[in-house]
């Protein structure tokens, strides 16, 4: 396995051997058996795969956030090397922004609703990046989750409208036993707040439940999951949505397909997860 910084040396190992597909999975790091599902589906899809560790600067919003990111190299590399990835590129901010930097891609409708409203500037910093990692590693195909349902439909939406190379591959959310969707932010939750963190998905399946049941009104669907939250006193909503998976446009009234999302604060750590009903 290889470690490598800069865009010259990821092109020479990528373009070593044109014959062989390559698996990128791009991640911000701090590894848990979320990223590594996405990491395991590119081994068994690919000849080769890369993963890419990058703590993306302008796609925070909120400086506090950033600064308190987790970040563990070490582990990481390890983790991956066990996997048998080939190659880990960790590009420096230097190599992603370098001086005078001044060119970003930005979709625009379906970045306008849910982590849009929520965090001005994410989803641009972030197909900024994920255009730069594409560009630079041109994998045959990339790998999101659906953890991050917004994220993974905007970079669809990005590779279609500029023409990438590089197939889109979108994984489902892994969890933890209690339901907890895996991330990054977890580890910053103490214990107290890490049981109430179970909220969200306890919500998410009322109305999962409710939608498989019968009931189809957006409104109503969204009244159950806010009165679950509410119950729980360190949870403070951010967002609950349920909208049109194909523009993410909040439906207003019946729901046959939905993304049913949210964005819920505990304590002081900003937790989002997803399901889809009827997809
Ligand atoms: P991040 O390091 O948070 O930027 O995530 C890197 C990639 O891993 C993104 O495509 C995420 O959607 C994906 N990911 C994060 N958490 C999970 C999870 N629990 N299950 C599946 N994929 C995930």
């Amino acid at each position: 396995m290889e470690i490598v910084e800069s865009i010259e040396a990821v092109r020479a190992i990528r373009w070593q051997n044109p014959s062989l597909t390559w698996g990128l999975v791009p991640t911000m790091g701090a590894l848990h058996e979320g990223h590594l599902s996405l990491v395991r589906q590119a081994l068994i899809d690919n000849d080769r795969v890369g993963v890419s560790i990058f703590v993306n600067p302008i796609q925070f919003n909120d400086r506090a956030d950033l600064e308190r990111y987790p970040r563990q190299i070490e582990q990481d590399t390890r983790m991956l090397a066990e996997l048998g990835v080939d190659v880990i590129w960790v590009p420096s901010e230097q190599t992603m922004y370098p001086a005078r930097f001044q060119t970003y891609v930005d979709v625009e409708l379906m970045t306008r609703s849910l982590e849009g409203v929520a965090r001005p500037g994410h989803m641009r910093g972030v197909t900024t990046v994920v255009s730069k990692l594409l560009h630079v590693f041109e994998p045959t195909r990339a790998y999101f989750g659906q953890k991050d349902a917004q994220q993974a439909a905007v970079i669809q939406q990005m590779v279609r409208d500029l023409a990438f190379r590089s197939e889109i591959m979108v994984c489902p959310t892994w969890r933890e036993a209690d339901g907890l969707a895996m991330s990054s932010r977890n580890v910053l939750l103490d214990p107290v707040e890490r049981q109430a963190a179970t909220v969200l998905y306890r919500a998410l399946m009322t109305a999962q439940r409710a939608w498989l049941n019968g009931e189809r009104n957006a409104q109503y669907l969204k009244t159950l999951m806010t009165e679950i939250i509410q119950a729980e006193p360190l949870a403070r909503i951010d967002y609950i949505s349920v909208a049109d998976p194909a523009d993410l446009i909040e439906i207003e009234r019946q729901v046959e397909q939905g993304l049913i999302s949210m964005a819920v604060y505990i304590g002081k750590i900003r937790l989002i997860d997803n399901i889809t009903v009827g997809v």
